[in-house]
């Protein structure tokens, strides 16, 4: 399968090679063997040993939320595609946005029958700097990327590329890590490049030296229609969802928030101001802390800033030590991962910060929403997408801007319900996950399979 030479082929000659008939109806989208009844590979979900003990989430589980009819139209879509086997490449298994969609996304799909695996690229931590190098430069950061990086960058992804045996039906590639992946695989289907970051102001350089990567790719999904480049390559815009069944967003019983506040010997005496982020200069918790003392000066409150440490994100460190010596007794920083905690936290919150400068789609937001907290978010990215400023929540342009949202909120109590319920509503319509699994089955569903003899049209 590995082409280790193949990396200056173009795009069409894998597909006149490699394509492969899918599916005998007109159109031939890529819905393979409809209706099929042959056994899987894999033990299905439901014939796993610990059925009756696990089950996985499943479409059917979201009837309430909503309604029969999707839940209906969304499970004869899945039925098409029954039986494929879909891959998604990223970089870590916990620690981001990427890792919490995809631990949740994945397994709602093989409960629907579709075959989605997840795979995690491993890197020296070498490599990982380079990324998150290349990552912070794709949201606008500065870089200087030379040969040396460059060649640490492809020399990784090549051997991750040895020994990831790819033979799916559809390859999903989230973020910069492993894109060059495609440059070592001789294509037999479709492959898509799933980016995540705020691609709005992408450094020139980094964007010239990995465009012609991304265009061997068969589509590109991005969070955002600001965010589509320049590209040969047809662009698609989905944005992400939550889990509302999953650690993280299930509802808590009053003993299990009081339990965890517990156990993380953080006060409840005074209303809470929460930001839950990786520490990411990005997420910008210096200035949260700024915009804290600014309120505190007229309402008492505490401050907790919760993160946590991406495999993939070795600046991580860096930035929780920049402002560990401002913790006290009422701004409390803590670094730890446990999905429980922010659950409780973001129930608990009086007032939910998100001041990001710049944020791809920012699922902590949507989580907090959901719970039916008022969230103070920064003005950018796919945080202008899920706040309608003042009905339900605010979006903010500076750390004074901050304050005084944190202080108005912090006043009135009926208006941070009444946000608080706008803000959980538009989730329930926007924001799940069937929604998300919805997208990704008619992009999948509509790649057309080529038929097409070698050398046609040379003459
Ligand atoms: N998260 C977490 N613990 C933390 C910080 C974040 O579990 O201490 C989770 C958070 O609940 C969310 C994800 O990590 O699901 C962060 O996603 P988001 O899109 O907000 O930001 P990203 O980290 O992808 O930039």
């Amino acid at each position: 399968m590995i082409q280790v030479n193949a990396t200056n082929r173009r795009r069409d000659d894998y597909m006149q090679e490699t394509s492969r008939p899918i599916n005998g109806d007109g159109a031939m989208p890529l819905s393979f063997k409809t209706g099929s009844k042959r056994s899987l590979p894999v033990p299905a979900p439901e014939g796993l040993p610990d059925a009756r003990r696990f089950k996985l989430t499943s479409v059917e589980d979201y009837a309430s939320l909503i309604g029969g009819e999707a839940v209906e139209r969304l499970l004869e879509k899945a039925e098409r595609l029954r039986d494929i086997h879909v891959v998604n490449i990223n970089s870590t298994y916990y620690g981001g946005g990427v890792a919490e969609l995809l631990s949740s996304l994945t397994l709602l799909m093989n409960a629907s029958g579709i075959r989605t695996g997840w795979r995690v690229i491993q890197g020296r931590p070498d490599f990982f700097s380079i990324t998150k190098k290349m990552h912070n430069a794709l949201q606008g950061g500065d870089i200087e990327l030379t040969d040396l990086k460059v060649q640490i960058y492809e020399e990784v992804a090549y051997e991750n590329a040895a020994r990831l045996h790819i033979d799916h039906d559809v390859v999903v590639v989230h973020d910069p890590q492993p894109l060059p992946l495609i440059r070592h695989f001789r294509k037999k289907a479709p492959w898509v490049w799933r980016c995540h970051v705020d691609l709005s102001n992408p450094h020139p350089q980094v964007w010239d030296y990995i465009a012609p990567m991304v265009e061997r790719y068969d589509a590109v999904v991005l969070s955002l229609p600001e965010y589509a480049q320049k590209l040969d390559t047809p662009q698609r815009f989905i944005m992400p969802a939550i889990n509302p069944f999953s650690t993280t967003n299930k509802e808590l019983s009053e003993a299990e928030i009081n339990d965890r506040f517990e156990h993380h010997k953080i006060p409840t005496d005074l209303p809470l101001v929460v930001q839950i982020s990786r520490f990411d200069k990005w997420k910008d918790p210096q200035g949260v802390i700024d915009a804290f003392q600014i309120a505190r000066r007229q309402i008492d409150c505490t401050l907790v800033l919760v993160g946590n440490v991406a495999t993939d994100d070795p600046e991580g460190q860096e930035v929780f030590a920049s402002i560990c010596s401002q913790a006290e007794d009422r701004i409390r920083i803590l670094s730890v991962q446990d999905s429980a905690l922010v659950n409780a936290l973001q129930r608990r919150a009086a007032v939910v910060v998100q001041k990001s400068i710049r944020e791809g789609f920012g699922l902590t937001v949507t989580e907090a929403m959901w719970k039916g907290a008022a969230v103070v978010g920064g003005n950018v990215g796919g945080i202008k997408h899920q706040i309608e400023h003042g009905v339900n929540g605010y979006l903010v342009n500076s750390v004074d801007e901050t304050a005084a949202c944190i202080v108005a909120l912090l006043k009135d109590r009926k208006m941070r319900d009444r946000m608080g319920h706008h803000a959980r509503e538009s989730v329930r319509k926007r924001f799940l996950m069937t929604r998300l699994m919805e997208e990704w089955l008619d992009l999948i569903g509509s790649f057309e399979a080529r038929f097409q003899l070698r050398g046609a049209g040379q003459h």
